[in-house]
């Protein structure tokens, strides 16, 4: 599943490829996603010329000068594919298509996890899908205060703690694991024990973390592309994530033969920490 980072990666290339370009034509060849398309969608952002990019947690808002919102969410398995306006010929899960006076994008989602809609931009964080959205980790509003007081109501451990969307937006499994890393705290500790002072280097954490993360176009697992179709090479730069048994940049973890970075498993999703500098 694409995390922040990529989803960043995705916006920036839309935003790259096809700028403040004219909206021409919107082709719907499937409707049934996560969330139904509404039946107006293409009216809605047709004709339009976009005004303006944005992301809020995972999802991509392209605003429109109609007054109109794009919102997009890539689910497990979608991609947003360019092309030039003459190059196109719809393949298999090219579901949505929309033409624009600067080329031509295609949402291809083969598990329809996915959505794609609309509503007026000023209603945007009233939507259903962004109304339990919590803050966006690159919002000033994210101090270790702030992140201090959420995490006072939780008593689950912090690496599942971090994945809810609703405690701070777009940190997925592999961050979780880097940002606790590099904060220097063990991810079984219960969240509400985590102290002022680790809150901050907690906040600082995922910001360099997802900073690095996007200025290396992301993550490629799975089968996560760029818009463009090249690929992001962040997991060059894992630390811990998928590393078990090695040691981890600068330790001596896996000194004593047998030990090195641990693998856990935590509600169900796997986690990587490093017994020597986590605490
Ligand atoms: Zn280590």
């Amino acid at each position: 599943m694409p995390e922040l980072p990529e989803v960043e990666t995705i916006k920036n290339g839309i935003q790259k490829f096809i700028g403040n370009a004219e909206i021409r034509e919107v082709i719907v060849r499937e409707r049934r996603f996560r969330k139904e398309i509404s039946a107006d969608f293409e009216t809605k952002v047709c004709p339009a010329k976009i005004a303006d990019y944005r992301r809020i947690g995972k999802y991509i808002i392209i605003d429109l000068d109609n007054g109109q919102s794009i919102i997009w969410h890539m689910g497990m398995s979608g991609r947003i594919k360019t092309f030039d306006n003459d190059n196109f010929e719809p393949k298999k899960h090219d579901h949505v298509i929309i033409r624009t006076s600067a080329g031509t994008l295609v949402f291809n989602d083969p598990r329809r996890f996915g959505f794609i809609d609309c509503c007026p931009s000023a209603k945007i964080a009233e939507q259903a899908e962004l109304v339990h959205t919590g803050i966006d980790p690159f919002d000033d509003r994210l101090t270790a205060d702030c992140l201090h007081e959420r995490l006072q109501k939780r008593k689950t451990a912090i690496k599942p703690t971090l994945l809810d969307q609703k405690l701070v937006a777009g940190i997925g499994n592999i961050y979780a694991s880097e940002i606790l890393f590099a904060a220097g705290i063990r991810p079984t500790r219960a969240a509400n024990r985590i102290s002022r002072k680790e809150c901050g280097r907690l906040v600082d954490s995922i910001r360099i973390v997802l900073s690095r993360a996007i200025a290396n176009g992301g993550s490629t697992l799975h089968d996560y592309h760029k818009p463009d179709g090249s690929l992001g090479y962040f997991q060059n730069f894992h630390c811990v994530y998928n590393k078990a048994g090695q040691h981890c940049p600068g330790c001596t973890c896996n000194a004593p033969a047998g030990s090195g970075i641990r693998k856990i498993v935590q509600e169900g999703r796997s986690t990587f920490y490093c017994p020597v500098k986590q605490k």
